[in-house]
């Protein structure tokens, strides 16, 4: 019998794939987890029922949070990854020579666990000696820290339970102390099919803390009507204003010099909603 999981993105619309194993599923002190693998995407990994991961599409939002962001820096040395438990972040930020230190600051320790055991090609470089793990609530770490960071990337879940205050003003205030005198944030933006009316507030929030800010988006077919959106923040540097030609190759398969730049061409309905708030 073919057993099928759907992920209701909405409530009028869902995902459905069709599941060939259950590998892990437990109630955290945080959410609700499951670790399964499906024909089309393979091995998934779902929070409060919503699609974190998957091995066949992960490279796309993972290069994606990370290059634009560490490419538009001169020389990224330490880093902050809010989240991002499955380690797919900082696998991607440790492919930058110039980095020192990679800090991952997530919630929920049984993430952690979940994907070293089951997904090892995403959280291998949790073990790497540059990345440090750190299991606590990303709000109030970087509330503790100030002009540390060049880079911080909020790597979260939705917009719900414990990962609500890292779409806060608020936050984004502790973030810009958390950051050295050039720093650069990028946090990922959900939706702007879906969540238009997050996205214009969030871009509020960070232009009104940071004096550059910008809206980027890639394709992620297992996320929310497939298209997803990131925004900057930034101190200094304009993600725009990077020289692409000074960009070095790297073993990426969606993140290139010409998608550093083309990835801030937004559709007209996308521009309209980080221009004027409409
Ligand atoms: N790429 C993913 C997406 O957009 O769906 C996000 C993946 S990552 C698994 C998200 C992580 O953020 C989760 O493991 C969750 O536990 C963590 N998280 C949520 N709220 C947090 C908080 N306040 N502090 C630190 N980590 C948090």
């Amino acid at each position: 019998m073919a057993l099928w999981y759907t992920e209701k993105q909405t409530p009028n619309v869902g995902i459905t794939c069709k599941v060939n194993k259950t590998y892990h599923t437990e109630k955290t002190p945080f959410q609700e987890m499951a670790l399964i693998e499906t024909e089309q995407f393979g091995k998934m990994l779902l929070l409060d029922g919503a699609v974190q991961t998957t091995v066949k599409d992960e490279f796309v939002y993972h290069e994606m949070i990370t290059h634009i962001p560490l490419f538009t820096h001169p020389n990224p040395k330490k880093v902050l990854v809010v989240g991002g438990g499955d380690g797919g972040t900082i696998r991607e930020i440790l492919k930058h020579p110039s980095v020192e230190k990679a800090v991952l600051v997530e919630i929920d320790g049984s993430v952690v666990e979940i994907c070293k055991e089951h997904l090892p090609e995403i959280s291998g470089a949790l073990d790497d000696s540059r990345a440090e793990v750190v299991i606590t609530d990303g709000i109030k770490y970087v509330r503790e820290h100030a002009d540390e960071f060049d880079v911080i990337t909020v790597d979260s879940t939705d917009p719900v339970g414990p990962a609500v205050g890292l779409f806060a003003l608020d936050f984004y205030k502790d973030i810009y102390r958390a950051l050295k005198e050039d720093g650069i944030f990028v946090a990922q933006t959900e939706s702007p099919f879906f969540n238009d009316d997050l996205i214009r507030r969030v871009f509020k929030d960070i232009g009104s803390v940071f004096p550059v800010a910008r809206l980027y988006l890639c394709s992620v077919p297992t996320y929310p009507s497939g298209l997803w959106s990131f925004t900057m923040g930034s101190k200094k540097y304009d993600p725009l204003e990077v020289d692409t030609n000074q960009i070095p190759e790297l073993d990426t398969r969606y993140y290139s010099a010409k998608i550093h730049k083309a990835a801030f061409a937004l559709p007209k309905f996308v521009e309209k909603l980080v221009e004027s708030g409409e």
